[in-house]
């Protein structure tokens, strides 16, 4: 598997969290009038340039958790309560932009609820806030039999996202996934994600909440307006957006600004989308000069090229 796909994957996700942070919940026309075009800092949340959030911080917990004890949820769990309690991998130590259900989780795990039963599973719960962090345990799997990919991803959801939805969207997500890191075009990846039989969809979407996700596979979602596209907090919207930017745009930089200037939840649009960008264009297709303002950057870099070690081989 190629370095620099992998190690692409894991920065997507963390610069499209921080790309988009600053801009966090303001409207699609906001950003129409003032688009945002690079590394900004502070808004809603009052966070200097370079920070990631929930989603960059509970990726490094999980890609640091694979590296240090392979598919453990209770491993995974336990560092992510770590970043809620004490802020671990996180820009300043502490831990903010905490999502409902995460929060419910954490308190739960507290409790000392096994890390697959943590996450609650309504039908309300289901906010992107498992999908925002599941790349690392994609990547881990990219050449796993489906079963045991379909086990894993759900298990790895449920942490903090226990609803088959939540669950679902982030099985596609890794499908996607899997075939981007072949070397594929969006374009190829996505028809041959919409074009999978039975055997291979069956293991990981479940039957009932397959229409939810009818847009994406009937493999023609490119051809939405954007403005059919939401960007919201929902699993699928941000599924959906993150998806439709990455077959919209043809670069790292104008894939995720497209993601980030659809406005609304746009860090966690920004780290869904920049997982799937930073895999097809690499680590040399993000600009330097988003990486160099990252905070901890070099902290980060070395977990993601400690998880790319342990993903390819350290000689490979
Ligand atoms: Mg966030």
């Amino acid at each position: 598997m190629e370095r620099n796909r992998v190690l692409g994957g894991i920065l997507g996700v963390v610069i499209g969290d921080a790309l988009g942070l600053p801009v966090q919940f303001e409207s699609r026309e906001q950003r129409r009038r003032r688009p945002v075009r690079g590394m900004e800092g502070w808004g809603v949340f009052n966070m200097p340039p370079g920070s990631i959030s929930d989603d960059g911080s509970l990726t490094l917990c999980l890609a640091e958790s694979i590296c240090e004890a392979g598919l453990n949820p209770q491993d995974a769990a336990e560092r992510f309560l770590r970043w809620y309690q004490e802020g671990h991998w996180t820009p300043l130590g502490y831990a903010y932009d905490i999502g409902g259900s995460t929060a419910r989780a954490m308190e739960r795990l507290r409790r000392g609820i096994p890390a697959v039963e943590a996450g609650p599973a309504g039908e309300n719960d289901n906010g992107n806030g498992s999908l925002m962090r599941i790349l690392p345990a994609a990547l881990y799997l990219a050449k796993a039999d489906v079963k045991d990919l379909a086990q894993v991803i759900w298990d790895m959801s449920r942490i903090t996202h226990g609803h088959p939805r939540a669950c679902s969207a982030c099985y596609i997500y890794a499908l996607l996934a899997r075939e981007l890191l072949t070397g594929m075009s969006p374009d190829e990846a996505y028809h041959r994600l919409c074009s999978q039989p039975d055997v291979i969809l069956r293991p990981g979407i479940d039957a009932k909440e397959r229409p939810h996700f009818q847009r994406i596979l009937a493999g023609n979602l490119e051809q939405l307006p954007e403005s059919e596209i939401r960007s919201s907090g929902y699993v699928v919207d941000t599924l959906e957006a993150a998806i439709w930017c990455l077959l919209k745009y043809n670069d790292f930089s104008s894939t995720l600004l497209a993601a980030v200037n659809m406005g609304d939840d746009t860090d966690t649009v920004g780290a869904v989308t920049g997982g799937l960008a930073g895999i097809v264009y690499g680590r040399e297709g993000i600009p330097d000069e988003w990486l160099e303002v990252l905070i901890k950057g070099d902290e980060i870099m070395e977990l993601a090229n400690r998880f790319v070690d342990v993903i390819c081989g350290e000689h490979s």
